[in-house]
């Protein structure tokens, strides 16, 4: 790499892409073991679109290529999708990078396929994976490097602009890199579309990490100031030992929570909870709720048709519930569930279902009729 002699950006000798490096299609992050249930949602996905493509995708490695046409990125925007933990719009993909410089061919990628971009911010990543974590540390350090290269070409914004356009250099081995790009306004902000969040040690479980990260990925900002308000009332079914309920509570929520287990006692310090040993798919609520929250371990076309009901008897305006998928075939059943949680509801639904960081063999789902999305 030339050091730079001034401030203007200095032009790259473009050599390093050959056409076989560029790449059209989507990267899309998942959690390890779901490739095939992500490549399968993909598939169908931009076929009902009618866009062209294929899966690449290995089971362990926690992403899928999804090579095709290059309209597929608008077509199928992260928020969109159930088992990517984001979506990335795939430019070209690097092999056989030298150790010693790996940031010259990025830089003469980058300048070949998108000179004008001048992004507005770069994430260095690598796979959720096995494989992917030992790559932590070169994705942080190389990060730093390549920051001030791409910036002397003028491919990068000297400070970063959060609405532009983000370069993603994503490490699957140490010489080989796929880059990608993403819209903010259409991505996940957090770098492989992980919030970080930390558990709160007053926190009864940690499932009350998943209940929070739904909260921040199912809802936006203007729905979390509208919808979750102190003095709202909530059931939440399968509430031992308390974590969703203490999520709730921490927001100025009455809960009403059922589970025959115990609640753990400092729940009851707010003098918002109200516990019921009751079972979950028989209990209603006395009056219409704001939210009802599910999290009990069932299969879940019976989950999905109990949560169709409430929306139908208007019992709440709002829903979070969880979907366990230990069966093979897990898209196939969540498209079966959620098309019956839509006709149990019966009303037009403005549903996001998501498998979430903290999500293990599961997914989880937040609706509102439309009305009042
Ligand atoms: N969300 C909880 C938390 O954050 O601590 C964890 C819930 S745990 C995964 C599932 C709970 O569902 C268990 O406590 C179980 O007793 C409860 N459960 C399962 N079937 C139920 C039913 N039919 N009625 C009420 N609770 C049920």
């Amino acid at each position: 790499m030339p050091p730079a002699r001034s401030s203007a950006p200095t032009a790259v000798p473009v050599r390093a892409i050959t056409e076989a490096a560029a790449v059209d299609g989507l990267l899309c992050w998942c959690r390890a073991g779901f490739e095939p249930d992500l490549a399968a949602e993909l598939t169908e996905r931009a076929a009902q679109a009618g866009l062209h493509g294929h899966a690449r995708a290995n089971r362990g490695d926690g992403y899928v290529l999804f090579i095709g046409d290059p309209r597929l990125d608008g077509a199928l925007p992260c928020n969109r999708l159930v088992f990517a933990r984001q979506s990335l719009r795939l430019l070209a993909e690097l092999r056989g990078l030298d150790p010693r410089d790996r940031a010259t061919p990025i830089v003469e990628a980058v300048a070949a396929l998108r000179p004008d971009a001048g992004y507005g911010a770069l994430l260095v990543e690598h796979p959720d994976s096995d494989a992917g974590k030992p790559l932590s540390a070169l994705a942080r350090s190389f990060g730093n490097a390549l920051r001030p290269a791409l910036r002397r070409h003028g491919l990068l914004a000297a400070q970063e602009r959060p609405s532009a356009l983000r370069l993603h250099v994503c490490f699957v081995a140490g010489d080989h890199v796929l880059l990608a790009e993403s819209d903010p306004a259409r991505s996940a902000p957090w770098p492989m579309g992980v919030p970080r969040l930390r558990l709160h040690r007053d926190a009864p479980s940690r499932s009350a990490l998943k209940l929070e990260e739904a909260l921040l990925v199912l809802l936006d900002e203007a729905q979390r100031r509208e919808h979750l308000r102190p003095g709202m009332r909530a059931a939440d079914l399968g509430a031992a030992p308390g974590g969703w309920t203490w999520v709730l509570v921490r927001h100025g929520l009455h809960v009403t929570a059922i589970d025959n287990g115990p609640l753990r006692p400092h729940l009851f310090d707010s003098g918002l909870v109200e516990h019921l040993r009751a079972d979950g798919f028989r209990w209603q609520p006395p009056r219409p709720l704001d939210w009802m929250v599910c999290d009990m371990v069932e299969q879940p076309s019976r989950v999905a048709r109990r949560m169709g009901q409430w929306l139908r008897e208007g019992w709440c305006r709002h829903t979070i519930f969880n979907l366990k998928l230990p069966m093979k075939k897990r898209w196939l059943e969540t498209q079966r569930s959620l098309a019956m949680f839509e006709e149990q509801a019966g009303i037009p639904l403005a549903v996001r279902a998501r498998q979430l960081y903290h999500d293990r063999e599961e997914i989880t789902v937040q609706a509102s009729p439309r009305a009042t999305a």
